[in-house]
């Protein structure tokens, strides 16, 4: 059987009352993309409900420690936690960070002892305007190309948002490769197989002014994935 479990990692710009002096006069930072992915705890919480069998939320800041980055990664921390001293560094990853990734890690590790295949949609949000570029999509799906479950999975996912919305720009690995530094890379490791690690990514420009209309586009396809993923003789109708 097929566990969904959903995630969302950078879903709020929240700043423990603890670290607060840290952020004096960065209001501004803290509310833009740098410190969280605006709409995406927004869809998350309307695809939840309907697919998940379990999910996970932050609305902690990724400017005090990044949940989507591996523990050694330089990016797991921010220029206003990186160079903290060693023990405060320490204290974020232990209570912040490692609580986080373990309850995630720990509820797929026993799906997979119980033998159930687990599809992991991580909701994130991405700026439409980078450095100048325009990204020229609305959704990105992102997995590893190496992987054949998530392959199957992100093309068919592909398959629905477009059919559900024929002007919906789709793109597979893009704005970020699946295989980049990431908590799904990072559970990949320990399940070679039997494990779908998929990040969702949504322009911002989209979903930041009219969330509702894309989580409920979003929660369609996903809708059909699931019947389509559960029963395959739907796969082509
Ligand atoms: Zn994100």
């Amino acid at each position: 059987m097929i566990r969904w479990v959903l995630t969302c990692e950078h879903g709020g710009h929240r700043v423990p009352a603890e670290w607060r002096h840290l952020f004096h006069g960065a209001e501004d930072i803290l509310r833009s993309h740098r410190g969280w992915d605006r709409g995406a705890l927004c869809t998350f919480r309307t695809l939840a409900p309907e697919i998940a069998d379990e999910a996970f939320y932050s609305t902690t800041t990724r400017l005090l420690v990044d949940l989507n980055r591996s523990p050694h990664h330089r990016a797991v921390f921010s220029e206003f936690t990186r160079d903290l001293p060693a023990a405060d560094r320490a204290s974020l990853l232990r209570r912040h960070y490692h609580p986080w990734r373990r309850r995630v890690a720990d509820r797929i590790r026993r799906w997979r002892l119980q033998g159930h295949s687990v599809i992991h949609i991580s909701v994130h949000s991405f700026t439409p305007v980078l450095d100048g570029h325009v990204r020229n999509a609305d959704v990105g799906l992102l997995y590893d190309p190496g992987r054949e479950l998530e392959k199957a999975v992100c093309r068919r996912w592909r398959k629905w948002l477009t059919r559900l919305s024929p002007d919906c720009r789709v793109r597979l690995n893009y704005p970020y490769r699946g295989t980049a530094d990431g908590f799904t890379k990072w559970l990949r490791q320990e399940h070679p197989t039997g494990y779908a690690g998929i990040e969702l990514e949504l322009n911002e420009g989209n979903v930041g002014r009219r969330c509702a209309e894309v989580a409920t586009h979003v929660l369609e396809s996903l809708i059909r994935l699931k019947q389509e993923l559960s029963d395959p003789s739907r796969t082509e109708r």
